[in-house]
């Protein structure tokens, strides 16, 4: 919707071997091609051990692929990290204990030059708005230890999009929540999104959540770690409670799943 004809994210015959004990290799990735164009939502969606985590490794530049290329923006992913045009939702929020909600989030503007440069760049809400709108405005001179898992998680996607990245990796970062938690940190995340216009590559195992967010779904299998399919995601936005009671919804989660169960049963024949 937002999406100027620009890639952000380019990865192209990419290949990631690990050694594992014994002298054995495992290729947790094998040829993987993917082009994600600027300011859209792609989600990535696959059995545990199929590559996702590694994907989004060499998207980040923590590892790079034994054989392939992977840009971002045009760059290294080294290059875009450290020119803090990448931002990272973990699956846990790692805030630190003994500083505040406020603190927490304003961190990385005070310790790190680039960070500070960046956002200042790039104009939009400041970081106590961002709390405000994501319904942290009581929460914000509390410490992450008086909030809940849902609260603490919402706090550090806060902190990741206030810094302004042009590209948000975020590896499963809804899984260990409650579904009705869930559900509002995904309408939270489509509000950011939507506001702040990054691109986001986001890992998840739920094929609703997957339908809900995105604009792109690309499916993997493992043993090779591979991209098997990848499906467009041709629902309007903004994307309420309302539409995933609709047949078209359900028409996309029961095509995602039939894509799902055909890369799993691809490796058992
Ligand atoms: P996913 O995120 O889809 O569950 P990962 O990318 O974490 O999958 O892992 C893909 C495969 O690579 C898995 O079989 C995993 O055990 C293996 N793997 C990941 N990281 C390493 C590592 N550092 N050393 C050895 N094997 C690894
Ligand atoms: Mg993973």
């Amino acid at each position: 919707m937002h999406a100027p004809a620009r890639d952000s994210i380019r990865v192209a015959g990419a290949r990631r071997v690990y050694q594992v004990r014994g002298g054995a290799e495992l290729v947790a990735l094998n040829n993987v091609d993917l082009t994600i164009r600027a300011g859209s939502f792609v989600s990535v969606i696959g059995p545990s051990g199929c590559g996702k985590s590694t994907l989004m490794r060499l998207v980040a530049g923590l590892e790079s692929p034994d054989q392939g290329e992977v840009t971002v923006s045009g760059l290294s992913p080294k290059d875009a990290a450290a020119a803090k045009l990448l931002g990272l939702v973990p699956q846990a929020p790692a805030l630190l204990p003994w500083l505040s909600v406020l603190k927490n989030v304003t961190l990385p503007l005070r310790v790190n030059r680039a960070a500070s440069r960046k956002r200042a760049a790039v104009p939009g809400p400041s970081m106590e708005e961002l709390l405000r709108k994501a319904g942290l405005q009581d929460a914000m001179h509390k410490l992450p230890s008086q909030l809940s898992g849902g609260m603490q998680q919402r706090v550090a996607i806060v902190r990741a999009f206030g810094l302004r990245p042009e590209v948000m990796l975020m590896d499963e970062p809804f899984s260990a929540l409650d579904e009705f938690t869930r559900e509002s940190l995904q309408e939270q995340l489509l509000d950011l999104w939507d506001e702040l216009k990054s691109t986001v590559l986001f890992i998840t195992h739920s094929v609703t959540e997957a339908v809900r967010l995105s604009d792109t779904i690309v499916v993997m299998a493992p043993r090779p770690g591979r991209i098997t399919d990848v499906i467009q995601v041709d629902l309007p936005r903004p994307r309420g409670a309302e539409l995933l009671k609709t047949p078209e919804f359900h028409h996309y989660e029961d095509l995602v799943r039939d894509r799902l169960r055909g890369a799993f049963h691809a490796n058992a024949a």
